[in-house]
């Protein structure tokens, strides 16, 4: 499907929960956030229903995320469900990492191979001082073992001016002895409204501590929908990449649609919600009636994040913690 700026939209995320075990602070409160109620989530029928709608429509990936999405109960049944779907090709999970291990063998009898994974830190002390948990070695654990058994591995680090921009490099070398993308995203705003200002560490910043270090670094060309400006160092298993979600330097080329945990539909990370698919499929709407709604808001999907924002009725984006967004 194409949008009004001629973008195929063919990529959905979803948030399976907005509960999650860990307590990342550029994420939420130490308090966590109010959860929904678990009748206001999205059921996985109803979540299936929406991706037989959307595989019609020519949605042909699909991210399931959270809050940690490993937390919800029988997530597992949720992914099967979905690897029944022929029009969904491509099923991918975004997870902390705390919960996955047991699930390694019943992911890979799915095909379901490409995981990213949030790691902030490879300080056992500043994983913890940013988590607010004392996971570090379990989620190093899963990271060996998914690599051990041939997953395809984004590792997401998100950097912070005065926490972990020290991480950058040994974050970053990784990718020298694993074939894994080390990503390093700018922090949003999307925080669950107790941090006010966000002083930035800018992609900027992250690639000039990229080049300073690996002079000989090359961009490689983008493809559909990347966000992350992806680099190669020579003789390097991995790639390394920069994401500028608050920069917002790649809204030209977004292919994705958001659903969070109950059913607010974001056209754009920087909406505050255009739609709620959750009642209006319980209003008890046909797969036509879901069809058409889907393909207004892909034709309303706004230019850009800013433009994004300045629609936005709660007018600060730090609102919202990304745990209900889904990232
Ligand atoms: N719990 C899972 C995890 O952490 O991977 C999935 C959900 S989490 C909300 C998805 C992604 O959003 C993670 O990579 C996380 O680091 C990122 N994220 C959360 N809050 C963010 C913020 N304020 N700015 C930038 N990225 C953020
Ligand atoms: Fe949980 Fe992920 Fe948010 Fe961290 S970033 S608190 S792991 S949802």
């Amino acid at each position: 499907m194409k949008d009004s700026f001629n973008r195929t939209i063919d990529y959905v995320r979803i948030a399976v929960t907005d509960r999650c075990n860990l307590r990342c602070f550029y994420c939420m409160p130490a308090e966590g956030i109010p959860y929904e109620p678990k009748s206001h989530l999205l059921s996985y029928e109803e979540i299936t229903r929406l991706l037989e709608v959307l595989g019609g429509m020519g949605f042909q990936k699909v991210r399931f995320t959270g809050g940690e999405p490993f937390l919800r109960k029988d997530f597992v049944q949720l992914l099967e469900n979905t690897s029944e779907l022929e029009a969904i090709k491509s099923i991918h999970i975004t997870s902390n990492g705390t919960l996955l291990q047991r699930h390694i063998p019943k992911l890979k009898e799915l095909g379901i191979k490409k995981i990213n994974l949030s790691i902030d830190s490879l300080d056992k002390d500043r994983f913890q001082k940013i988590t607010r948990r004392n996971d570090f070695e379990k989620v190093m654990q899963t990271f060996h073992l998914l690599v051990e058994n041939d997953f395809k591995i984004k590792l997401n680090a998100v950097i912070m001016k005065g926490i972990n921009t020290q991480d950058i490099i040994p974050l970053a070398e990784l990718a020298k002895d694993y074939p894994v993308d080390v990503r390093f995203i700018e922090e949003m705003p999307f925080n669950g409204g107790y941090k006010e200002n966000v002083e930035m560490y800018s992609a900027r910043d992250i690639y000039a501590d990229l080049i300073k270090h690996y002079p000989d670094l090359e961009k490689l060309p983008s493809k559909h929908g990347d966000t992350a400006r992806l680099l190669s160092n020579p003789g390097y298993k991995g790639n390394i990449g920069v994401i500028a979600a608050f920069s917002r330097t790649f809204c030209n080329t977004c292919n994705r649609l958001r659903i969070s945990s109950k059913g607010d539909i974001k056209s754009c990370l920087y909406d505050d919600g255009v739609f709620n698919i959750r009642d209006f499929m319980r209003s008890g709407v046909t797969n036509k009636e879901l069809e058409d709604k889907f393909k207004e808001i892909v034709r309303l999907k706004p230019k850009d994040g800013f433009e994004a924002e300045k629609m936005r009725k709660i007018p600060t984006a730090a609102m919202q913690s990304m745990s209900s967004i889904g990232g």
